[in-house]
Protein backbone atom coordinates (compact mmCIF):
# COMPACT_ATOMS: atom_id res chain seq x y z
CA UNK A 1 0.00 0.00 0.00
CA UNK A 2 1.42 3.39 -1.00
CA UNK A 3 0.10 6.58 0.40
CA UNK A 4 -2.38 7.96 -2.02
CA UNK A 5 -0.95 11.38 -1.57
CA UNK A 6 2.90 11.54 -1.72
CA UNK A 7 3.32 7.83 -2.88
CA UNK A 8 5.44 7.05 0.20
CA UNK A 9 4.82 3.49 1.47
CA UNK A 10 3.89 2.53 5.24
CA UNK A 11 1.43 2.70 7.93
CA UNK A 12 -1.45 4.65 6.16
CA UNK A 13 -4.61 5.86 8.19
CA UNK A 14 -8.04 5.96 6.16
CA UNK A 15 -8.04 10.01 6.57
CA UNK A 16 -11.05 12.30 5.06
CA UNK A 17 -9.34 14.94 3.10
CA UNK A 18 -11.11 18.00 1.82
CA UNK A 19 -14.59 15.14 1.54
CA UNK A 20 -12.75 12.50 -0.59
CA UNK A 21 -11.94 9.35 1.96
CA UNK A 22 -7.86 8.24 1.18
CA UNK A 23 -5.32 6.20 2.69
CA UNK A 24 -2.20 8.32 3.29
CA UNK A 25 0.39 8.41 5.65
CA UNK A 26 1.15 9.56 9.11
CA UNK A 27 3.06 12.68 7.52
CA UNK A 28 -0.02 13.72 5.12
CA UNK A 29 -3.47 12.37 7.41
CA UNK A 30 -2.26 15.86 9.26
CA UNK A 31 -4.06 17.58 6.10
CA UNK A 32 -7.33 16.00 7.08
CA UNK A 33 -9.03 14.26 9.53
CA UNK A 34 -8.02 10.54 10.69
CA UNK A 35 -11.04 8.18 10.51
CA UNK A 36 -9.19 4.94 11.06
CA UNK A 37 -6.46 4.21 12.71
CA UNK A 38 -4.28 1.59 14.47
CA UNK A 39 -4.76 3.30 17.32
CA UNK A 40 -8.08 4.22 17.13
CA UNK A 41 -8.91 -0.18 16.36
CA UNK A 42 -7.02 -0.65 19.60
CA UNK A 43 -9.00 1.53 21.83
CA UNK A 44 -11.98 0.30 20.85
CA UNK A 45 -10.76 -3.23 21.86
CA UNK A 46 -10.33 -1.84 25.09
CA UNK A 47 -13.50 -0.52 25.63
CA UNK A 48 -15.26 0.13 29.39
CA UNK A 49 -18.42 -1.38 28.23
CA UNK A 50 -16.80 -4.95 27.76
CA UNK A 51 -17.50 -6.33 31.29
CA UNK A 52 -15.24 -9.00 32.15
CA UNK A 53 -16.69 -11.99 34.37
CA UNK A 54 -15.01 -11.38 37.95
CA UNK A 55 -12.32 -14.30 38.80
CA UNK A 56 -12.98 -16.38 41.61
CA UNK A 57 -11.02 -16.90 44.41
CA UNK A 58 -11.46 -19.82 46.78
CA UNK A 59 -11.32 -19.53 50.27
CA UNK A 60 -12.31 -21.45 54.00
CA UNK A 61 -14.89 -20.37 55.41
CA UNK A 62 -13.87 -18.30 58.61
CA UNK A 63 -15.21 -20.80 61.50
CA UNK A 64 -14.32 -24.10 59.72
CA UNK A 65 -12.30 -25.81 62.57
CA UNK A 66 -14.68 -25.84 64.87
CA UNK A 67 -17.59 -27.23 61.87
CA UNK A 68 -15.25 -29.63 60.75
CA UNK A 69 -15.22 -31.11 64.42
CA UNK A 70 -18.84 -30.14 65.07
CA UNK A 71 -19.44 -32.70 62.13
CA UNK A 72 -16.83 -35.44 62.85
CA UNK A 73 -18.26 -35.66 66.87
CA UNK A 74 -21.57 -35.79 65.07
CA UNK A 75 -21.23 -38.92 63.05
CA UNK A 76 -18.59 -40.53 65.85
CA UNK A 77 -15.72 -40.32 63.91
CA UNK A 78 -12.20 -40.23 65.95
CA UNK A 79 -9.48 -37.76 65.25
CA UNK A 80 -7.17 -40.79 64.33
CA UNK A 81 -10.38 -42.66 61.98
CA UNK A 82 -10.90 -39.32 60.27
CA UNK A 83 -7.61 -38.47 59.96
CA UNK A 84 -6.71 -42.12 58.08
CA UNK A 85 -10.35 -41.31 55.68
CA UNK A 86 -8.48 -38.03 54.38
CA UNK A 87 -4.80 -39.23 54.61
CA UNK A 88 -3.14 -37.28 56.71
CA UNK A 89 -1.62 -37.41 60.14
CA UNK A 90 -3.93 -36.94 63.35
CA UNK A 91 -1.31 -34.59 64.30
CA UNK A 92 -2.64 -32.37 61.39
CA UNK A 93 -6.31 -32.97 61.75
CA UNK A 94 -5.77 -32.00 65.75
CA UNK A 95 -3.60 -28.75 64.81
CA UNK A 96 -6.67 -28.13 61.78
CA UNK A 97 -9.68 -28.52 64.13
CA UNK A 98 -7.48 -26.34 66.99
CA UNK A 99 -6.76 -23.22 63.98
CA UNK A 100 -3.50 -23.88 64.53
CA UNK A 101 -2.92 -24.79 61.15
CA UNK A 102 -4.28 -23.06 58.03
CA UNK A 103 -5.95 -26.27 56.28
CA UNK A 104 -5.41 -25.46 52.33
CA UNK A 105 -7.78 -25.47 49.47
CA UNK A 106 -6.70 -29.51 48.99
CA UNK A 107 -7.00 -30.73 52.24
CA UNK A 108 -10.04 -28.95 52.83
CA UNK A 109 -11.90 -30.09 49.47
CA UNK A 110 -10.90 -33.94 50.99
CA UNK A 111 -12.80 -33.14 54.24
CA UNK A 112 -15.66 -31.58 52.46
CA UNK A 113 -15.79 -34.77 50.63
CA UNK A 114 -15.54 -37.37 53.43
CA UNK A 115 -17.85 -35.06 55.99
CA UNK A 116 -20.11 -34.05 53.62
CA UNK A 117 -19.83 -30.52 55.19
CA UNK A 118 -19.28 -26.87 52.87
CA UNK A 119 -16.22 -25.36 53.94
CA UNK A 120 -14.68 -23.60 50.71
CA UNK A 121 -16.39 -20.77 49.23
CA UNK A 122 -15.89 -18.33 46.00
CA UNK A 123 -14.81 -15.00 46.45
CA UNK A 124 -14.56 -12.50 44.41
CA UNK A 125 -11.20 -10.75 43.43
CA UNK A 126 -12.38 -7.10 43.74
CA UNK A 127 -14.05 -7.75 47.63
CA UNK A 128 -10.49 -9.81 49.07
CA UNK A 129 -8.61 -6.37 47.48
CA UNK A 130 -11.15 -4.61 49.67
CA UNK A 131 -10.55 -6.31 52.39
CA UNK A 132 -6.68 -6.09 52.17
CA UNK A 133 -6.19 -2.05 52.55
CA UNK A 134 -7.77 1.05 52.04
CA UNK A 135 -4.99 1.66 49.50
CA UNK A 136 -6.38 -0.13 47.08
CA UNK A 137 -9.84 1.92 47.24
CA UNK A 138 -10.17 5.65 45.49
CA UNK A 139 -13.12 7.65 46.20
CA UNK A 140 -13.89 10.71 43.56
CA UNK A 141 -12.92 12.75 45.93
CA UNK A 142 -9.47 11.43 46.58
CA UNK A 143 -9.11 12.25 43.08
CA UNK A 144 -10.64 15.65 42.86
CA UNK A 145 -8.01 16.62 45.77
CA UNK A 146 -5.10 15.00 44.15
CA UNK A 147 -5.68 17.27 41.00
CA UNK A 148 -6.09 20.31 43.16
CA UNK A 149 -2.55 20.07 44.71
ZN1 LIG B 1 1.85 10.69 2.34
Amino acid sequence: MRCEMCGREGNLNKADIEGSVLSVCEGCSSFGTVISSKLALRQRSISPYRLQEPEKLLALIPNYPSLIRQKREAISLTQEEFAKKIGEKISLVHKIETGAFDANIAIAKKIERVLGIKLVQEQSVPDAHVQKGPSAAYTIGDILRAKSK
